[in-house]
């Protein structure tokens, strides 16, 4: 794998929500093909002869399965002061990658402290 931001992927992203994807398809398979050749020389020699079946993801994927802005991975970065479970209104409690930055560690420590934040108000 490698990291991308969106700008590459920025010109397929109509085709992609259009089911139209060839140029998006042969776009994935050059570079999965980039990754096979660089394993194939350092590591695996003959890998490609061994591949049966392929399947690449980019942040077109993220975005159609997460929603994520940009297909983006993780959530807002953690350091940002506003992020908190507690929200202006009544009853809303926030738990997420975009309230307090991604990955699972932080995704779970949201959940607890929406929780302990649940529990406070309604004790009192
Ligand atoms: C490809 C990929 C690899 C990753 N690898 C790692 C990794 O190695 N390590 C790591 O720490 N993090 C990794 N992450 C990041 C991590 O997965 C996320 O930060 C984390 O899962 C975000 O958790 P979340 O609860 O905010 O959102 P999600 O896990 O996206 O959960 C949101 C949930 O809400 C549901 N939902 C959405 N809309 C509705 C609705 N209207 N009604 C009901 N339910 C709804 C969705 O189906 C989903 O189950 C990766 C992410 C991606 C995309």
């Amino acid at each position: 794998m490698c990291l991308s931001d969106f700008e590459p992927w920025k010109k397929f992203e109509a085709g992609y929500f259009n089911n139209q994807k060839e140029a998006y398809h042969r776009e994935k398979e050059r570079i999965a093909g980039r990754f096979i050749q660089r394993v194939e020389k350092a590591l695996i020699p003959g890998l490609s002869g061994m591949i049966e079946v392929m399947e690449t993801a980019s942040p077109l994927t993220n975005l159609f399965y997460t929603k994520n802005p940009g297909g983006a991975v993780y959530g807002f970065d953690r350091n940002l002061p506003q992020l908190n479970s507690k929200t202006p209104v009544k009853g809303l409690y926030l738990a997420s990658a975009w309230s307090h930055g991604g990955g699972y560690t932080p995704v779970m420590m949201a959940g607890r402290e929406a929780a302990e934040a649940v529990l406070k108000d309604f004790q009192g």
